[in-house]
């Protein structure tokens, strides 16, 4: 098998003419953190859509640990083991923390039995263990409409990770964080990257100082160069499409 798990060759997506991705070329290792950056409309999003099936391309090949993935719909590659976290976080409000938990450890389990209390005690050991690690345990019972954003988010990535997926892919966890808040998303996407691929879409810099091994920076729907933070931030291409743009982006 191939050492990378996701293989993108040649891709281009269209809308009605309007190519939101050319050409674009990306891999990402078994193991990996990687932070994908790009001005507005850039084709982050896009890029996600497609690797999670939700978007079909125009052309290029999408390959996840060696194997064509564009034949599948969106369920089918989520089963495969792509996991997707949206920008807002889509927690059930009126359910605590580790009932959401419980709810996306057991997928394929009745949804009452979990609020019933009866999930298994193996289920409740992974359960304790994924609060620990998003650090919700002192709020793990009260309702989640009471947790910060920051919380929350937080909590949905944990939901995600609840499923074990072999890929995690995170778009702009920490828009609208505190700068607090921020540093611990940072902070559990590190612990989570010792034993999950990961690639996270983000806009913020001050994050992606924190968290970044390799970034790569799409502009224009294609890859503008892929470094680290320090080669990315004195490229003089990167600086005048992006970081030179910064504040205006916000
Ligand atoms: P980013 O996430 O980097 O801000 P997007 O992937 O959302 O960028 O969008 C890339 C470009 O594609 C933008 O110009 C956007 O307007 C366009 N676009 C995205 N989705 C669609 C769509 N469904 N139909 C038409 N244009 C789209
Ligand atoms: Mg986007």
């Amino acid at each position: 098998m191939s050492d990378k798990i996701l293989e993108i060759e040649h891709l281009t997506v269209s809308f009605d003419g309007f190519k939101a991705i050319t050409d674009l070329n990306f891999s990402l290792d078994f193991g990996e953190l990687r932070v994908v950056i790009g001005p507005n409309g850039a084709g982050k999003t896009t890029f996600m859509d497609v690797i999670t099936g939700k978007t079909k391309p125009t052309e290029g090949k999408v390959y996840f640990k060696g194997k064509d993935i564009l034949p599948y719909r969106e369920h089918e590659i989520a089963q495969m083991g792509i996991g997707r976290k949206f920008q807002t976080p889509r927690v059930y409000l009126k359910l605590t923390p580790r009932e959401n938990l419980e709810l996306s450890c057991v997928r394929h389990k009745n949804v009452w039995s979990v609020l019933r209390g009866k999930a298994s005690s193996e289920e409740r050991h992974t359960v304790n263990d994924l609060l620990e690690t998003i650090g919700l345990t002192s709020r793990a019972d009260i309702p989640a409409e009471l947790l910060s954003h920051g919380e929350k988010q937080r909590l949905e990535i944990g939901m995600l990770v609840a499923q074990s997926p072999d890929l995690l892919l995170i778009d702009e966890p920490v828009a609208g964080l505190t700068d607090e808040e921020t540093e611990a998303v940072g902070h559990l996407l590190m612990q989570l990257a010792e034993t999950h691929s990961i690639m996270v879409i983000e806009h913020d810099m001050e994050f992606v100082r924190q968290i970044a091994r390799k970034v790569t920076v799409l502009h224009q729907g294609t890859v503008l160069c892929e470094g680290s933070m320090d080669e990315i931030q004195n490229d003089p291409r990167v600086i005048e499409v992006y970081l030179g743009k910064e504040d205006e982006d916000h």
